[in-house]
């Protein structure tokens, strides 16, 4: 597969030939940055892990050229981290058994700039080659900005393909920025109690951001456990770990939709359920 960036690589954790490595993809995360994949799309790499007929692939977008760096890395320039921050991310296409793993390669301003059409002609191929079932992708209410970005050239480069190329669904799920405060009726609850193990393994491979004075690791996992117990009042945990998502399919089946317009509906009914429990109240 012919990919924009000179410096963009697709690797294939089993050795395996890549075409039909990418082929063999049922789930697959887009997300911005090494480490991203593992916090957000848990869910997807748990589904797949060690079942025959189901494969995950990740694909990430940036290079990650400009994470804060201290301890063994505080001397590293941007080249270096984007180095060791591709091999941080193959070992944990390994460790999780990812079909595949993409590396678009791409600056951050080059994803955040609107006119960039590579980003999305790389999506576009990387997705007709694959044709994942579902994508995880981040939410449109992140507070990081490439974050949103990808999300956006992801939601551009789908309605670019043909109906039947597309996923059945498109779920943005978590990374800065949770979910709990969508409405219950709003949130797609997915359960990543299974393989605790695996998931702080995976987790805990992305060294030079965690000595970047950053506990993703541990965060990510408390965040799960948070969701686990706080998801409802009444009743006991019934999982040791969760993970919401907005589920951002309506807008691949319909390319009207406009993505802000479709975020507000969310945070309006969030608004609504908050006053109105206050005016019962009052
Ligand atoms: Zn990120």
């Amino acid at each position: 597969m012919e990919l924009h960036n000179p410096t963009s690589e697709l690797f294939v954790p089993d050795g395996g030939a890549a075409d039909e490595a990418v082929a063999r993809t049922t789930h697959m995360c887009v997300g911005a940055h090494p480490d991203d994949v593992e916090i957000a799309a848990c869910h997807g790499v748990l589904e797949c892990f060690g079942k025959p007929d189901r494969w995950f692939m990740g694909v990430v977008v940036a290079n990650g050229s400009g994470s804060p760096r201290d301890d063994l890395y505080a001397d590293y320039t941007d080249e270096q981290m984007v180095a060791v921050r591709r091999v941080e991310q193959k070992k944990a296409a390994y460790v999780g058994e990812y079909c595949a793993q993409a590396f678009l390669d791409y600056t951050s301003a080059a994803v955040k700039d609107p006119s960039n059409a590579d980003v999305v002609a790389d999506l576009k191929k990387i997705i007709a080659a694959a044709r994942p079932q579902i994508i995880y992708t981040h939410n449109l209410a992140d507070k990081h900005d490439t974050h949103v970005a990808v999300a956006l050239r992801l939601i551009k480069a789908l309605r670019e393909l043909p109906k039947d190329a597309r996923p059945k669904r498109l779920l943005g799920v978590e990374t800065w920025r949770d979910l709990d405060w969508l409405n219950d009726e709003d949130k797609t609850v997915l359960d990543v109690s299974a393989h605790e193990n695996l998931s702080a393994a995976l987790l805990g491979i992305f060294d030079s951001q965690i000595c970047g004075g950053k506990r993703y690791d541990l965060a990510t996992m408390g965040r799960r456990r948070a969701h686990a117990t706080y998801q409802a009042s009444h009743g006991v945990d019934v999982s040791t770990g969760l993970t919401f998502a907005m589920d951002l399919t309506p807008l691949i089946e319909d390319d009207s939709l406009d993505p802000s317009a479709y975020v507000k509906s969310f945070i309006d009914r969030f608004a609504g359920e908050v006053r109105a429990r206050i005016g019962k109240l009052t």
